[in-house]
């Protein structure tokens, strides 16, 4: 277990049922089934204990971190069984950056940023809350888990799912947020389409820019992999299959110094060579960037299990975190797939994996209502003392 020792001094009960957490048919055990193994060796108290949760405002059945097509997929699962707040963070969804979707199951060529208003909308009218707020701290501690936003509210979450996302490494040169979406990308999966017959480049030299090279030389006419280095870093496996493909050529020892266009779109890189100090500039239709993502797990990083990379790692096929009660979806948890399609399918487990979770521990229909009879009795009262 990777838990962070600091972590589990401060929250010595949740850390005694999550060391002991694992697999039983391939399906997480849940937190009846520890409480069960806890009693009978070490008696430790259940720190999921229902009748100690406080009834009041602010104390959310499902809350869900991120706004994107994770977030919203699991807010709209989770809504249709119990209340559920989507805190949609400062940055938009990724997807809102890119142009036209085109794997989007049932709705071709679709805009990014279309997609997800429809999909946010979408979860409203299942009964989700969206606020366009940002988690400032998150506490996981202690059960419910308690979030702080940006402007100091506070919510009690007795499950909580995390989608926020990962986010594609930038070069940091002239003209690459200005051409993103028109010509610079970082997702030949999900753009190569729009290459067919063109020349592009692939900027880093891990097996990550061999994927999109390959990817891309389906369509495009002529692909090439500019790396700074003299070597590839990429598995020798994965070289071997640039040999089946002759329109891919590759730039060694060669730094990327700016991205040219004609305000419209891509038109030329700059590049200079580190070996020979000579700079050129290669007119080019579309640069992909393929230096990695970085999860965006600022808030969990010391918390949460997660690999060498900093994407949380889920137990047993499901959505689970190394915590009971906290979950994740989308790309945060995904090094390898991350498309829209796929992080929505695994928000929709991780809700149902919510909701299984506040089941076993005895929350139905009957609780969510009480409680959410007092959040709506205390959020009227608050708001007329506001308005007087
Ligand atoms: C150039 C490009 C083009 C792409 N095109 C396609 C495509 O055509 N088809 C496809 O399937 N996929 C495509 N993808 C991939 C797709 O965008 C991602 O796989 C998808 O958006 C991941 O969804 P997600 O919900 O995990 O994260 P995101 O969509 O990135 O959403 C993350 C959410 O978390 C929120 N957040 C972050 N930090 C906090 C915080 N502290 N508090 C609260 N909220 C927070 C953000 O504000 C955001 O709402 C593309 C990616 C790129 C880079």
């Amino acid at each position: 277990m990777m838990i962070k020792k600091n972590y589990c001094y401060a929250s010595l009960a949740l850390c005694a049922f999550t060391t002991i957490l694992g697999c039983d048919d391939g399906h997480f055990i849940l937190p009846r089934d520890l409480t069960k193994k806890t009693r009978k060796t070490t008696k430790a108290k259940n720190p999921f204990d229902l009748k100690k949760v406080p009834l009041k405002a602010g104390v959310v059945p499902i809350v869900v971190l991120g706004a994107g097509p994770g977030g919203l997929s699991a807010g709209l699962y989770a809504a249709a069984q119990f209340d559920t707040v989507i805190i949609a963070g400062e940055e938009p969804s990724l997807l809102t950056e890119t142009s036209y979707v085109e794997n989007w199951l049932g709705a071709p060529h679709q805009l990014g940023a279309d997609l997800i208003q429809k999909s946010r909308e979408q979860a409203e009218s299942a009964g989700a809350r969206i606020i366009d707020s940002t988690v400032k701290k998150v506490d996981l501690s202690k059960w419910p888990f308690t979030i702080t936003l940006d402007d100091g509210k506070v919510m009690h979450a007795l499950a909580l799912i995390v989608a926020t996302g990962a986010r594609p490494r930038m070069l940091g040169v002239p003209g690459e947020k200005e051409y993103w979406a028109k010509g610079v990308s970082a997702c030949a999966r999900c753009d190569s389409l729009f290459y067919k017959n063109k020349n592009v480049m692939v900027v880093g030299g891990g097996d990550g820019a061999i994927e999109q090279a390959v990817e891309l030389a389906r369509y495009a006419k002529e692909v090439t992999i500019v790396h700074r280095r003299s070597q590839l870093r990429a598995a020798g496996s994965m070289q071997t299959r640039l040999k089946s493909y002759p329109q891919i050529h590759i730039m060694y020892d060669v730094d990327v110094k700016e991205v040219i266009g004609d305000k419209k779109k891509v038109t030329g890189i700059k590049l200079f060579n580190n070996q020979t100090k000579k700079q050129e500039i290669v007119p080019i239709d579309g640069v992909f960037l393929a230096i990695g993502h970085r999860p965006n797990t600022d808030l969990v990083k010391d918390v949460l299990e997660a690999d060498s990379l900093g994407y949380i790692i889920l137990q047993c096929s499901t959505q689970q975190t190394s915590i009971p009660g906290v979950f994740a979806a989308g790309d945060v948890a995904d090094p390898h797939y991350r498309q829209a399609i796929v992080a929505a399918g695994d928000g929709a487990k991780a809700a149902i994996d919510a909701i299984e979770f506040l089941e076993t521990l005895g929350f139905t229909l009957a609780e969510a209502n009480k409680l959410r009879t007092v959040s709506n009795v205390e959020q009227k009262e608050e708001k007329q003392t506001f308005e007087k």
